[in-house]
């Protein structure tokens, strides 16, 4: 991987994305001086609303990434669907961190387990297919009747995935992913789904933030506990997988780790986000460096900021119609509320969050 490090600190800190993860690392790059010019194809975003300048384009749009480039120091981008193609054509421009090569592994669910697999990373096993026969096919092999199939791109909070329960479900999963290519998974019985989230400098330093469990409803992230209440050895094992990731990459930013913890105690990896990650959102109220800022001075040429916490803490994400229960926490001392400033409430829609915190022990 070529990347091209800075020898100065950037003053100015370009986000492709205009969602909440740009808006929050955005308003942590204000607090360290450091001002924020978002691209994004919507007129108004979450992002747009707290950046120093916004750039309404689509992600093809050669004129205006050109435009966009020469206003900044250093590219990042705030979700992993991106074309990496846009990605390519910026960092002839300008440094683009994290770098292309691990949005590309990131985007594509055959080169993201291939990858976690090649490192020792232990993954659902899986197979490729292209066709219903070759799910038949897996199956046969694995002497199995029931498994996962996703698309291998654009699946996100259970999106372009189907369950197999027996054989006969197979050629109406694989209709109703309505893909060319997919991956096969066998099914993980999983205890617990948990999540490291890793920040890595450009001076080669790394630290991860403290194991969190996570539980979701309708397939969307509802609560993060931090840290996951599990023993210190799975701890542990959770954290080294994510360091080794970022190590192997040769990461300069943040990335998260979504792992599942099985009945038998075995760690294993689920999927790579290439960004701050929904489970990390605590990290702003509840330690000294948020993973925003972490996000914001990795790639700033800034070094990596300490992980540690200084409370235990709670993510309540508000989701759709939940944001109504703001009011519930606006005279709750411990409660840290966040809104994304999205005018409308949409089901499924992520409006905000909400940090409980609870102070460490002396
Ligand atoms: P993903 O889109 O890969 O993040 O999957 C979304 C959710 O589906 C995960 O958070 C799990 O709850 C579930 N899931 C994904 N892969 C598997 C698997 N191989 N076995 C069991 N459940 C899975």
């Amino acid at each position: 991987m070529s990347q091209t490090f800075l020898n100065k600190p950037a003053r100015t800190l370009g986000i492709l994305g205009g969602g909440q993860l740009g808006r929050m690392s955005a308003l942590a790059a204000a607090r360290l001086g450091i001002k924020t010019h978002i691209f994004c194809p919507d007129q108004e975003s979450p992002a747009s609303y707290v950046a120093a300048r916004s750039f309404v384009a689509a992600y093809d749009d050669q004129a205006a990434l050109a435009e966009f480039a020469q206003s900044v120091d250093v590219i990042s981008y705030e979700f992993e669907n991106i074309p990496v193609e846009t990605v390519r054509y910026l960092k002839t421009l300008k440094p683009v961190f994290p770098d292309d090569d691990l949005l590309e592994i990131a985007q594509h669910r055959w080169s993201e387990k291939q990858f976690l697999n090649d490192i020792g990373i232990p993954t659902a096993q899986w197979s490729k297919a292209i066709c219903a026969d070759d799910v038949r096919v897996t199956l046969h092999k694995w002497d199995a009747t029931s498994c996962i199939i996703k698309t291998t791109r654009l699946g996100y909070d259970g999106k372009g995935q189907a369950r197999i329960e027996t054989l006969s479900d197979i050629d109406t999963a694989w209709s109703s992913l309505k893909t060319e290519e997919a991956i096969v998974e066998s099914l993980v019985s999983f205890k617990h789904e948990i999540s490291v989230i890793v920040a890595r400098d450009q001076f080669g330093k790394t630290e991860a933030y403290c194991p969190v469990l996570n539980d979701h409803k309708n397939h969307i992230l509802s609560k993060t506990t931090a840290p996951a209440p599990l023993n210190n050895a799975l701890l542990n094992e959770a954290s080294q997988m994510a360091v080794k990731l970022a190590e192997k990459l040769d990461l300069v930013g943040v990335l998260g780790l979504e792992l599942f913890v099985t009945e038998d105690g075995q760690i294993i990896a689920n999927e790579i986000a290439p960004r701050t990650h929904n489970s990390g959102h605590w990290t702003i109220d509840a330690c000294a460096v948020s993973q925003f800022e972490n996000h914001v001075r990795t790639v700033c040429g800034l070094p990596v900021g300490k992980t540690n916490r200084h409370c235990d803490a709670v993510m309540l994400n508000l989701i759709g119609d939940d944001v109504a229960l703001v009011e519930d926490y606006l005279t709750q001392a411990n409660a840290c509320i966040h809104l994304y400033g999205k005018p409308e409430i949409r089901a499924g829609r992520k409006m905000g969050h909400i940090t409980l915190l609870t102070p460490l022990k002396k």
